[in-house]
């Protein structure tokens, strides 16, 4: 399959955007930008087109997708139970990085929901995905749009490298502004629940409806627990290099660094360091990325993909990382980086 490649940097192509809507139409597949990451998109409502989803990502059909919606009225044809809490949120926080769960209708195919009977919905802050649902009839499910296990795209560049032959066409859209993916609230029991992490956390939703939960699988506290979000338990933005995050005071994180990035160099391998703006002059070799400043959240997380790609891309033996608990994306910033080390984690 031929991959068409849309540049929309500088604003939405009417042309280009008409043509991907009648590709989503007729059931093929887009790639779009949004504000977290980007997104492989498919009619949600066509199951033969989220079907294609997973063949392109080679993602485990169990895998639910989330749908996304460009108008609020647009979600109680997919959701069947909306509870007041859920509205107070869309209207705080939408368009923007939260996806809601809800009990599904019945025009939402098994295929697209993982074979659950709840459906997971979100309205993006991207005026070019706005714009795409749109065109390609109002529901279109979008998984992260990088082929299972790979970190997240946060540029359409990683879109290429992952999807290029299989997919119709790719909407570049720039950099994305926050870089990790939304934050998952589950509204379909007693106490809404956060599955996933994101850019939203617990603080925020509270300020809205009060008391929120956080699946125990997440927040570490339960290490045996199964996650309720069925894509959260599957190995993810693996780098291909086996990687360590480093945890102390600043001192010694840098020092522990520093002598086994020593050790890889004399054994003749190069190693790679995730560093801060803060630190990255403090260490003494191997390939220093700075990722964002302790002083930036967004600056950190809209580069943590980009910069684990680049280091596959580099070949790095290891990668030794600095920990990220800032304030507001913390928990969500620790939860990609804890796996893609498959939380291997030194108190240093
Ligand atoms: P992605 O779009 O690739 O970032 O992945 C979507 C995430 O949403 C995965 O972790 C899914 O397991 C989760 N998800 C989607 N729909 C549901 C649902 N109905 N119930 C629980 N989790 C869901
Ligand atoms: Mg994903």
């Amino acid at each position: 399959m031929n991959t068409i490649i849309v540049d929309m940097k500088a604003g939405i192509d009417e042309a280009a955007m008409a043509q991907a809507g009648r590709i989503l139409r007729a059931g093929g597949l887009v790639a779009f930008p949004t504000e977290t990451v980007y997104g492989l998109g498919a009619d949600a409502l066509d199951e033969t087109a989220s079907e294609k989803i997973y063949r392109a990502k080679g993602r485990p059909s169990d895998n639910p997708l989330i749908v996304h919606i460009a108008a609020m009225q647009d979600l109680y044809r997919i959701a069947a139970k909306v509870p007041g809490k859920a509205e107070l949120l869309a209207e705080k926080f939408w368009p923007g990085p939260l996806t809601m769960i809800f009990q599904k209708q019945d025009c939402v195919p098994l295929k697209t929901t993982g074979g659950l009977e709840t459906v997971a919905v979100r309205m993006p802050d991207h005026p070019v995905a706005l714009a795409l649902i749109r065109a390609g009839g109002g529901y279109i499910a979008a998984p992260s749009a990088n082929t299972s296990g790979r970190p997240s795209p946060t540029a359409a560049k990683h879109v290429a490298e992952d999807m290029t032959g299989k997919i119709e066409m790719i909407i570049d859209g720039g950099s994305v502004g926050i870089g990790v993916e939304s934050t998952i609230v589950d509204m379909s029991g007693e106490t809404p629940m956060i599955l996933r992490p994101g850019y939203i956390n617990r603080e925020m939703l509270e300020a809205v409806i009060g008391e929120v939960g956080i699946d125990p699988a997440i927040s570490g506290a339960d290490v045996t627990a199964r996650p309720k979000a069925p894509g959260m338990k599957y190995r993810h933005y693996a780098p291909k290099a086996d990687m360590l995050i480093v945890e102390g005071t600043e001192k010694n994180v840098i020092s522990y660094i520093n002598t086994m990035v020593e050790k890889e160099l004399r054994e003749g391998r190069m190693p790679g360091i995730i560093a801060s703006e803060e630190t990255k002059d403090h260490y003494v070799g191997g390939i220093i990325k700075p990722i964002g400043s302790r002083m930036d959240e967004l600056s950190i997380s809209r580069h943590l993909f980009g910069v684990l790609r680049e280091f596959d891309e580099q070949k790095v033996s290891r990668i030794f990382s600095e920990a990220f608990d800032t304030p507001v994306m913390g928990q969500a910033i620790m939860n990609r980086l804890l796996k893609a080390a498959g939380h291997q984690v030194l108190e240093v």
